[in-house]
C-alpha cells in the first residue's frame, strides 16, 4: 500500500439522494436479465420500462415490460445500450424514477451510476464511488488489504512495459497470470510458466488487450495452481448493515468463463466457509457497500484462499443463491434502493439459512462440435425441460425466436434445486434431456457430458476440470 490509488477518493462522486418509494424502473439492459428484473417489478407492483436497440425491435424483452423505448438509433447494436444521455432522457421523459443496470453493458460504469443520480433518479446498485473503487483492480485490492482480507500477490498497479513484467516475475517467481487491467468477463488472460516466455507473452497479451478493451495496460498476479473459484453473495443497506447469502462454486469454467455454478460450494470445509464469508462481509463494511454484490475468491488445495475481485452488480448466477436461501435478490435490490434496511426486509444474518443445493447451467446457442462457435437463425422447435425443482430464466427461448449474431449467446439459464447435490444434478440432467431445440445449435450435449462426468458428480472440481477433460467436447 502507501501508494495513492487511481484517484477514487478525490473524484467528485456524490450520492446525495432522497430515499423514496420507487414506482417505475427502467432496465438499462436486454435479454434474460431485463426480463428477470421486470418480473421482480411486476410482483412488487412497480411499472417496468424496457429499452431496445433497432436490432432488438422484435426481441421478447421489449414485450415483457409495461413500456418500451427505442435507444441508440444509428449506433452499432452494443453501443445502442451504452448511450447514457439517451437512456437518462428516456427516464426523464417518461416518469421513470429508478434504473437497474443488470449485468454487462453499463452495470460497472461509475459514470453511469453518477449520471442516473445527477438526474434525480435512483440507481439500483452501490454508490458511484463504490462502483468505481470495485471496478478498479488496484483500488479494490487496496480496499481488501486495508480490510485485512488476503489477496493474491500482484503488481501494485497497471503496467505497460515488458521490463516491469520481467521485474515482477523475477521477484515473485512463476507461474503468473497476465490480465488486461481494463478487461473483464474472463477475456484477455494468459498464464505464463517459463521465464523465456514472459516478454513475448506480455507483448501479445497487451496488444490483445488494446484491441479488445482500448487499453493495453496489464496487471500481473501470481497464478494459483488448481484453484476453486468460490464467491460470496452480499447485501448491504444504507444504514451500513451487511449480510452474506453464502457462497457459490463457479469452478466449472471454459476459458475462464463460468459454465456451471453450484450453491453452496460442495465439500467446502465449514471453517473455510466461515472465514470466507466473514472476510467478504468485512470488506463490504469497510467500503460502505450498499445493495447487492459479490466478493470472488480463489481457494487452493492447501486450504488457503485469496481475494480476486468484487463484482459490484447482480451476477448471472444469482439465481442459485435465490434458490438455496429463498431470498429474491432483485426485489431486495429494489427495496434497498428505496431506503429499506435489511432488518426491515427480514434479512438478518441469523434468518438466512441455506437449504439443499442448487445448480445452474448456462444453455447457449453455441455449437460444441464447432469449438463453441455461436449459431444464429430462427428457432424452429422449442420444448423445455420442466417439473419439480426446475427454474428457467430466459428471454428468447421459444419457437419462432430469432437468435441474432449481435449479442451474447446465452439462451436460457436452467436452474435445478433439491436437497442434495446428487439429486440436483439428476434433476438437471433429466431436464436438459427433455429439451428439444431445432433450428439453432446449443451447448446442451456438452452440458450433459459435464453432468455425467464422475469427477464432477463426486463434488469438488477445480478450474482445470474442463481443460483436463477433452472428452466433454464430444
Ligand atoms: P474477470 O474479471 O475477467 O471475470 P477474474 O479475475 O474474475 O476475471 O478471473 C476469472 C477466472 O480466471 C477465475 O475464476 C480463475 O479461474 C481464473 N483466474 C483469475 N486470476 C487467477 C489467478 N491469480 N490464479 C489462477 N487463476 C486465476
Amino acid at each position: 500500500v502507501g501508494r495513492v490509488p487511481l484517484g477514487w477518493q478525490t473524484r467528485a462522486y456524490s450520492n446525495k439522494v432522497e430515499y423514496r418509494p420507487i414506482r417505475s424502473v427502467l432496465v438499462a439492459n436486454r435479454g434474460e436479465i431485463a426480463v428477470r428484473v421486470f418480473r421482480a417489478c411486476n410482483e412488487l407492483g412497480i411499472k417496468s420500462v424496457a429499452i431496445y436497440s433497432k436490432e432488438d425491435r422484435s426481441h421478447i424483452h421489449r414485450l415483457k415490460a409495461d413500456e418500451s423505448y427505442l435507444v441508440g438509433e444509428g449506433l452499432p447494436p452494443v453501443q445502442a445500450y451504452l448511450h447514457i444521455p439517451e437512456i437518462i432522457k428516456i427516464c426523464l421523459d417518461n416518469g421513470v424514477d429508478a434504473v437497474h443496470p443488470g449485468y454487462g453493458f453499463l452495470s460497472e460504469r461509475s459514470d453511469f451510476a453518477q449520471a442516473v443520480i445527477d438526474a434525480g433518479l435512483r440507481f439500483i446498485g452501490p454508490s458511484p464511488k463504490v462502483v468505481y473503487q470495485m471496478g478498479d483492480k488496484v483500488a479494490a485490492r487496496e480496499a481488501a488489504i486495508s480490510a485485512g482480507v488476503p489477496i493474491v500477490p500482484g503488481t501494485d498497479g497497471p503496467i505497460t512495459t515488458k521490463e516491469e513484467a520481467m521485474d515482477f516475475c523475477i521477484k515473485h517467481g512463476l507461474p503468473v497470470i497476465f490480465k488486461a487491467a481494463y478487461g473483464g468477463g474472463g477475456r484477455g488472460m494468459r498464464v505464463v510458466r517459463k521465464m523465456e516466455e514472459v516478454e513475448e507473452n506480455f507483448q501479445r497479451a497487451s496488444s490483445e488487450a488494446l484491441s479488445a478493451f482500448g487499453n493495453g495496460a496489464m496487471f500481473i498476479e501470481k497464478f494459483i495452481e488448481r484453484p476453486r473459484h468460490i464467491e460470496v453473495q452480499l447485501l448491504g443497506d444504507k444504514a451500513g448493515n451487511v449480510v452474506h447469502l453464502y457462497e457459490r462454486d463457479c469452478s466449472v469454467q471454459r476459458r475462464h468463463q463460468k459454465v456451471v455454478e453450484i450453491a453452496p460450494a460442495p465439500q467446502l470445509d465449514p471453517k473455510i466457509r466461515d472465514r470466507m464469508t466473514e472476510y467478504a462481509v468485512k470488506l463490504a463494511r469497510h467500503v460502505g457497500y450498499e445493495n447487492a454484490g459479490t466478493v470472488e475468491f480463489l481457494a487452493d488445495e492447501a486450504g488457503n484462499f485469496f481475494f480476486i475481485e468484487v463484482n459490484a452488480r447482480l451476477q448471472v448466477e444469482h439465481t442459485i443463491t435465490e434458490e438455496i436461501t429463498g431470498v429474491d435478490l432483485v426485489q431486495s435490490q429494489i427495496r434497498i434502493a428505496e431506503g429499506m434496511t435489511l432488518p426491515e426486509l427480514g434479512l438478518e444474518q441469523q434468518n438466512i439459512k441455506p437449504n439443499g443445493f442448487a445448480i445452474q447451467c448456462r444453455v447457449t446457442t453455441e455449437d460444441p462440435a464447432k469449438n463453441f462457435q455461436p449459431d444464429t437463425g430462427r428457432i424452429e422447435v422449442f420444448r423445455s425441460g420442466e417439473g419439480m425443482g426446475i427454474r428457467l430464466d430466459g428471454a428468447s427461448a421459444f419457437a419462432g425466436a430469432i437468435i441474432s449474431p449481435y449479442y451474447d449467446s446465452l439462451l436460457v439459464k436452467v436452474i435445478a434445486h433439491s436437497q442434495s447435490l446428487q439429486s440436483s444434478c439428476a434433476k438437471m440432467n433429466r431436464a436438459l434431456r427433455e429439451f428439444r431445440v431445432r433450428g439453432v445449435k446449443t451447448n446442451i450435449p456438452f452440458l450433459l457430458n459435464v453432468l455425467e462426468n464422475q469427477k464432477f458428480l463426486n463434488g469438488a472440481v477445480d478450474t482445470y476440470f474442463i481443460d483436463e477433460n477433452p472428452q466433454l467436447f464430444n
